[in-house]
């Protein structure tokens, strides 16, 4: 099997595992004879075996713009290899993280156990004894494409292979895709969280809330923790702990059926999902629960500010991703 065939399958389980990769969140890439293959923008992880999601860009050019802080390292589309690129597609948002690691293979997932560590104001602290197994750095929160590139730059060194991002997930690097393989699942084993036990939902109560509307229950007990478990709900209500909870639910989680949002929690009863609405909705409705059932009501949390709100849900790259992100 090739390097890129490896890498395909390794994606395929990777995104099929909901605690580590939802909906078209997460990335890989491989570097081989000067070109970085990285998964394409709003594409799922999931599909890698059974379609195209990865798109050839030149690494060389791209570590060149990123050293003079070009803005075409937003969309990276500037150094996709067209004749190579079959499908059209654009890079991954994620495209400049991928290239500044100097390992062939990234693996960049939004592990749910690891961000229920990187959310918190002490995460930094409390990983140091976690991972002091592992050649590994903590990058604060910076709003993913040139930001984050910088903060990467700034505290990676030689033969880093694991980074946490604060507020955001988790980016393990190697020279093989096994290699890759056995750092990841080392890491999520040593950062695995205790969870909270699933509140079923009152489907009768939501099969009334639904009646005469578009709206459905979810489809499993995990997404109604959202609306069930008080914790997951009080957060999806009033804070935004990482990049795609508002990228995919917007600010505050709504409540109520007459809102027409794409999902709703009904407290206490379960999570209605709106016919037409993106497929990336439950599965990001499941994460905010599932990152919530492994947190307790006083750790030190730290949310996104409106600030940094604001500059992801207004930034282009990250608008034609939503627009992409249709299903598949
Ligand atoms: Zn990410």
């Amino acid at each position: 099997m090739t390097e890129l065939a490896a890498l395909k399958k390794f994606s395929a389980r990777v995104g099929a595992d909901p605690l580590l990769v939802q909906a078209a969140g997460g990335n890989t890439s491989l570097k081989q004879s000067g070109v970085m293959w990285i998964k394409a923008s709003g594409t799922w992880l999931r599909d890698a075996n059974s379609r195209d999601i990865f798109v050839p860009v030149r690494h060389e050019a791209l570590l060149a713009a990123l050293a003079r802080n070009d803005p075409a390292c937003e969309a990276c589309t500037d150094f996709v290899l067209a004749d190579l690129n079959a499908t059209g597609l654009r890079p991954s948002i994620e495209t400049t993280m991928h290239a500044l690691m100097p390992q062939r293979v990234v693996v960049h997932v939004h592990c749910v156990n690891t961000i229920a560590w990187a959310i918190r104001g002490d995460a930094e602290q409390r990983l140091a004894e976690k991972l002091k197994d592992f050649n590994w750095a903590f990058i604060p929160y910076a709003r993913p494409g040139l930001p984050l590139a910088n903060a990467i730059a700034a505290r990676l060194k030689p033969g880093t292979d694991v980074l946490v991002l604060g507020n955001h997930g988790l980016v393990v690097a190697a020279k093989t895709v096994v290699e890759a393989e056995t750092i990841l699942d080392r890491v999520v084993n040593v950062l695995l969280r205790p969870v909270r036990a699933l509140v079923p939902p009152d489907l009768a109560a939501l099969h009334l809330l639904c009646k005469g509307t578009d709206y459905a229950p979810a489809g499993n007990d995990e997404t109604h923790a959202l609306a069930t478990d008080a914790l997951a709900l009080e957060s999806g209500k009033n804070a935004v702990f990482y990049p795609d909870h508002v990228v995919f639910l917007g600010v505050g989680v709504a409540t109520e059926v007459g809102s027409g949002a794409p999902l709703v929690a009904a407290p206490g009863k379960g999570v209605l999902i709106r016919g037409n609405a993106k497929p990336a909705v439950e599965p990001m409705g499941r994460c905010l629960a599932d990152v919530m059932r492994r947190v307790e009501a006083d750790d030190p949390l730290t949310a996104l500010d409106s600030e940094a709100i604001g500059r992801l849900v207004n930034w282009d790259a990250e608008k034609y991703r939503q627009g992409l992100n249709v299903g598949v």
